[in-house]
């Protein structure tokens, strides 16, 4: 589903972000992207979503050869990948159902089509019974849950998340990865940048490691995925 083939990045006037970067992920496969700040893991995710490109190697998503894409693919290729933000950046000039909707919108789908799917979403975070409310009330956890649901609204076959359980506790935290879990479960490829080894540890699931922008190291655990 990923293939990042030899991947090197340096941005305008700084060092290597990443330097000849390699691994796959399988579809349907969850792995978690640690390594120290500044090891380059939110610079790996942006080159998935194409907020950057690469200056040097290759990067397949879903068999496409991102550096091939032309402009005009860029949007169909943003709607595979869904994105979770540490911030989850949610809109607080409209109730949860609006926010959820946004990609739906922007994609053009029916106002018909795109209730099932934002309801469909909504459900899958336990958050139906809130669609109404604005996210400035609801907790941390729960405004993180309702961008995962916006990132999931389009069905994209790879999920990628950067920090999404930065700013919550230990148990809030679990919920969102066993979340990110579920989603594997039912197909989705999920990427998760986070510095909180402890949990990921208790989830044992792959772990691919960056070290100063290179692969440090890619840990497979037991056949978990
Ligand atoms: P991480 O997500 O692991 O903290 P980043 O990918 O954000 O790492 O950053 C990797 C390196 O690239 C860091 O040295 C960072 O300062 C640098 N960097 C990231 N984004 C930019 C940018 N837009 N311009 C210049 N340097 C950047
Ligand atoms: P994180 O550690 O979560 O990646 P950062 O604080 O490193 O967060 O980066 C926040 C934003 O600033 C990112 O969009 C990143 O690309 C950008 N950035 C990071 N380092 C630099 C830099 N040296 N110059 C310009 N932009 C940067």
């Amino acid at each position: 589903m990923v293939r990042f083939d030899q991947v090197s990045k340096r941005y305008a006037g700084g060092k290597e972000a990443l330097s000849g970067v390699s691994f796959e992920l399988d579809r349907g496969e969850l792995a978690f992207l640690t390594g120290h700040s500044g090891a380059g893991k939110s610079t790996l995710l942006k080159l998935m979503m194409l907020m950057e490109r690469p200056s040097r190697g290759q990067v397949f998503v879903d068999g496409q050869n991102l550096n091939r894409l032309r402009q005009g693919q860029v949007p169909y290729h943003r709607r595979k990948v869904g994105v979770v933000f540490q911030n989850h950046q949610l809109l607080f000039d409209r109730p949860v159902y609006d926010n959820v909707a946004l990609p739906l919108q922007i994609a053009g789908y029916s106002p018909l089509d795109c209730a099932r799917r934002v309801r469909a979403a909504l459900d899958s975070v336990g958050l139906l019974h809130l669609e109404q409310r604005n996210p400035i009330e609801l907790s941390g956890g729960e405004q993180q849950r309702v961008g995962i649901a916006r990132a999931v609204v389009n069905k994209p076959s790879l999920l990628l998340a950067d920090e999404p359980t930065g700013n919550l506790d230990p148990e809030l935290s679990a919920e969102i990865m066993n979340l990110f879990v579920r989603f594997q479960q039912v197909g989705v490829t999920v990427l998760i940048a986070t510095h909180d080894i402890a949990l990921i540890e208790r989830m044992g699931k792959r772990r691919l490691i960056l070290d100063h922008g290179q692969m440090g190291g890619d840990l497979h655990v037991g056949n978990a995925g």
